[in-house]
């Protein structure tokens, strides 16, 4: 059994009594679905919103000369200052206006929990108007993911899912969504996760996040222009944004169609994941509730489309739950219609139900998920089942619920 610990008392983690907000809304009925955030304050400005473009408009617009907005960027995306006096080209009585007016902070740090030796660490952030969202770090032998959230809540009531059940508070800021990333990356750059005994380097080199994923709290795709905004800043080369590879960057998504094929056409090469959960519409409407607007046939041509256009193979999620969609007929049917597509162009990442609070579901025995991902194999199909990280910290996909703060 992993022990679930604070770590880091003295920056990133608070022991004081947590206010923790009354949702803005009732919790959902079965099936409901909601795209609409409730309108609340807009979270302040801040650089990681902007393009370039944008930001010396701003900085112009405050009265200060152009090139001070390329300044800020190399800040705050390439060097990860963390506090004001460290910029010191920047005159003090400029520096303390422009990092008011767009260095506002965003995320306050509420927890820091740490499981599995250290190597997955869970951070509850308050936003400034009280909502809670969280982000897991994971470090692997050859990588680093941080799982980041999209919006406070989510609106697709996934029954499985616990972000599902607290339903949608609201959509964060491109620059609340980057500012996960940035934190995690200082947090790296502090040397907190550098064990000897994994891979990056030699010992006490810091560490760096090689992957983003989508896949904390939120339905990306239904908060579209702050997600692409993020994907942008944080893919941008330095010191414009944070310079990471597009390819190591995941989209996971209920399967909102028109949205699928928007991103398809942005032209950035991130991987896309169909959170499909059912190979048949009976169940999937109960499972996946937006598949009573779009179906498991047009949410496959569409995650389809999405290789085509872009050449990213597809992930396609399934969580595994005992007897509800765990037969092997429905692995074969999943085999089928994937390759009804075509080859190559999919992998099946099976992932174990981690149980949520008051659901009566479970993970599928040892042997039926084996048998599962067995038949999809022998269909041709890469399948790979997902490690359940951080289950004991609440981290696990669909664990991120503000509740568990
Ligand atoms: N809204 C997006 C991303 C959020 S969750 C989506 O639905 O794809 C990321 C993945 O975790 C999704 O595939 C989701 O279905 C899965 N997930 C949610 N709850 C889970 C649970 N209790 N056990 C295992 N996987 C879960």
């Amino acid at each position: 059994m992993w022990t679930m610990s604070d770590v880091e008392p003295s920056t990133t983690s608070t022991s004081s009594p947590v206010s923790v907000p009354t949702p803005s809304r009732a919790r959902p009925k079965p099936g409901e679905l909601n795209f609409s955030a409730p309108r609340v304050g807009k979270p302040p400005r801040h650089l990681a919103d902007l393009d370039p473009a944008e930001r010396k408009a701003a900085v112009e617009a405050l009265g200060h000369k152009g090139f001070r907005a390329r300044q800020l960027s190399t800040h705050y995306f390439e060097r990860l200052v963390e506090s004001p006096q460290e910029m010191s080209d920047l005159p003090k009585a400029i520096r303390d206006d422009l990092v008011a007016r767009l260095l506002p902070q965003l995320l306050t740090p509420i927890r820091t929990l740490a499981a599995d030796k250290g190597r997955t660490v869970k951070s509850v952030w308050r936003l400034h108007d009280g909502a809670l969202v969280e982000s897991v770090l994971m470090r692997y032998p050859k990588r680093v993911t941080l799982c980041i959230s999209s919006q406070a809540g989510c609106g697709m009531n996934c029954p499985f899912c616990a972000t599902g059940q607290e339903g949608l508070t609201r959509n964060m800021s491109t620059a609340e969504i980057v500012e996960q990333v940035v934190q995690a990356a200082r947090f790296l750059r502090r040397g907190t996760m550098s064990v000897r005994d994994l891979a990056g380097g030699a010992e006490g080199v810091p560490l760096r996040v090689s992957n983003v994923v989508f896949m904390g709290m939120g339905e990306a795709l239904a908060n579209y222009n702050a997600a692409i905004g993020a994907i942008r800043r944080i893919t941008d080369p330095a010191p414009d944004g944070l310079g990471m590879s597009a390819r190591g960057i995941t989209l996971s998504t209920v399967g909102l169609v028109p949205a699928i094929d928007k991103l398809a056409a942005e032209g950035i090469p991130i991987t896309l994941a169909l959170s499909l959960h059912a190979p048949d519409d009976k169940l999937r409407n109960e499972l996946v509730p937006i598949n009573t607007r779009w179906p498991v046939d047009e949410a496959i041509d569409a995650a389809y489309r999405y290789f085509e256009v872009t050449g990213r193979r597809v992930s396609i999620e399934y969580a595994l739950i005992r007897g509800m969609n765990d037969q092997g007929w429905r692995a074969d049917l999943l085999g089928t219609k994937l390759n009804a597509r075509g080859r190559g162009w999919v992998h099946v990442n099976p992932i174990p139900l981690n149980p949520t609070p008051g659901s009566r579901w479970t993970a599928s025995d040892p042997g039926v998920e084996r048998e599962f991902v067995r038949r999809l194999r022998a269909l041709g199909l890469p399948t790979t089942v997902r490690d359940t990280r951080g289950s004991d910290i609440d981290g696990a996909c669909g664990q991120l619920a503000a509740a568990t703060a």
